[in-house]
């Protein structure tokens, strides 16, 4: 339990024992929030450049649609999903659904999104420490399985795991122990011989202390 509330960097994580590790996947193997940001960027400007709708008035349909998302859907993969952001926001818009416009932007926003995609170099420096000790790895990660599994491939996460777990997948998001479960079953490991990264105390690290996953905080 000493882990849990103190953060660690990667360096430090104690590997003996160990048979199999689960990482969060955004914000633990990259930064979030310089390619949110981006994607979101391109899609104002995709808008105005295209003169469907003015920045301000789609960053005000945004915010409203994702807060009504989130409340619909909390605890779901699809609680975050773009594309329901976008189809929400410009209904608020339009007064009608939209769907080609919302694919559009919703291509638009993943594209700039995992164009800005970059390594956190002590990630991947622990992932090929785990690789070499023979350790089955697993990604548990909240999110709709398409785009998890293009953050996937736009990391080439494929050199260094052996499965993913989604929230979609699961049905419910972390801190749910059902994802958790499901990680250990793919992994076929008991808790006690498994250990969790990520940089969420509350999703990450309870989540994993509640299925008795040795958990550490980054
Ligand atoms: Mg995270």
């Amino acid at each position: 339990m000493s882990h849990i509330l103190t953060k660690n960097s990667f360096a430090a994580i104690n590997l003996d024992g160990v048979l199999g590790a689960c990482l969060d996947l955004d914000d633990t193997l990259y930064a979030y929030e310089p390619c949110n940001r981006k994607g979101y960027e391109a899609v104002l400007r995709r808008v105005q450049d295209r003169q469907i709708v003015g920045a301000e008035e789609l960053e005000a349909a945004w915010k409203e649609a994702r807060n009504k998302t989130h409340v619909q859907l909390k605890g779901q993969a699809a609680s975050h999903s773009r594309l329901l952001y976008l189809h929400s926001a410009l209904e608020l818009i339009f007064g009608k659904s939209r769907p080609l416009l919302a694919l559009e932007l919703e291509d638009c926003f993943w594209e700039a999104y995992l164009d800005a995609m970059e390594w956190n170099p002590e990630a991947e420096q622990f992932l090929q420490r785990l690789n070499a000790a023979d350790i089955r790895t697993c990604i548990v990660t909240d999110l709709t399985t398409h785009i998890q599994f293009r953050k996937w491939a736009r990391l080439g996460l494929e050199r260094y795991f052996d499965f993913m777990v989604t929230s979609e997948e699961a049905g419910l998001e972390k801190p749910d122990p059902v994802i958790f479960r499901l990680a250990l079953d793919k992994l076929q490991l008991p808790p006690e011989q498994v250990i969790m990264v990520g940089d969420n105390h509350e999703k990450d690290i309870l989540g994993a202390a509640q299925s008795g996953i040795r958990a550490y905080l980054i």
